[in-house]
């Protein structure tokens, strides 16, 4: 078929403070469409205990990272605690151009470059209840030592004021409602690009 009249998939952009429940719902939105696949990011930052290379995100080093920076492999990137953080361009446009749906869970700094490079993508910023409630949520994770849960806190309340650059807020009160409710922002964007293609 050529390659105008192939119908794209959704490209669905999910940002969240650190802690919110980002990869929690993802993998669960992920369960539900099975035409939905996610990006796997390239980082530099150390794997926690019960992250996997490959899985969870791309485990790189420095040289590496910004070797993959330099010959435009990476599709937006950004720093994060010290860390790098990159999309892989090569699976996301695949990905789109197969028809596939794609979820990208990246920070504020990358959605926004997102927005830029493909419009027509769909962002969705998820809401903690509170900033307590997310400290608890980091807390409970116990993943990051206090300092850096303290950092990840101060870096979570100047993300939760982009929130209205995003075309949905889902507010992760409780993992089923914010589930449902992606559920039906999938279904609905779905739609809406179906009637694009006729
Ligand atoms: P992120 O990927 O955004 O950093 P995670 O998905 O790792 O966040 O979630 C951080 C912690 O919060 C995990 O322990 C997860 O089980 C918990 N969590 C996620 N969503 C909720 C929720 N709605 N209520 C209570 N705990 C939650
Ligand atoms: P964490 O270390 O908690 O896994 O991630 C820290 C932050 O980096 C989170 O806000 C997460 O969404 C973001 N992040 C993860 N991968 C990417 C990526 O590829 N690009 C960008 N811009 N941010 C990312």
């Amino acid at each position: 078929m050529p390659r105008r009249l192939r119908k794209k998939g959704l490209l669905l952009v999910i940002s969240a403070p650190s802690g919110c429940g980002k990869t929690t719902i993802s993998k669960k939105l992920l369960s539900i469409f099975p035409n939905l696949t996610c990006s796997r990011s390239v980082t530099t930052r150390p794997p926690r205990d019960n992250e996997m290379d490959g899985k969870d995100y791309f485990f790189v080093s420095r040289k590496e990272f910004f070797k993959m920076r330099k010959k435009g492999e990476l599709l937006e990137w950004a720093s994060n605690f010290g860390n790098f953080y990159g999309t892989p361009r090569r699976f996301v446009k695949k990905t789109v151009n197969d028809g596939k749906d794609i979820l990208l869970a990246i920070d504020v700094k990358g959605a926004k470059n997102i927005r830029k490079l493909i419009p027509e993508s769909v962002h969705v910023f998820l809401m903690p209840p509170s900033i307590a409630d997310l400290k608890k949520r980091l807390r409970g994770r116990g993943t990051d030592k206090l300092k850096d849960v303290k950092k990840r806190l101060a870096i979570a309340k100047r993300e939760m004021a982009q929130a209205k650059l995003y075309d949905y807020v889902v507010m992760n009160d409780s993992i089923k409602n914010a589930v449902a409710e992606l559920r039906e922002i999938v279904s609905d964007e779905k739609n809406k690009l179906k009637r694009q293609a006729v």
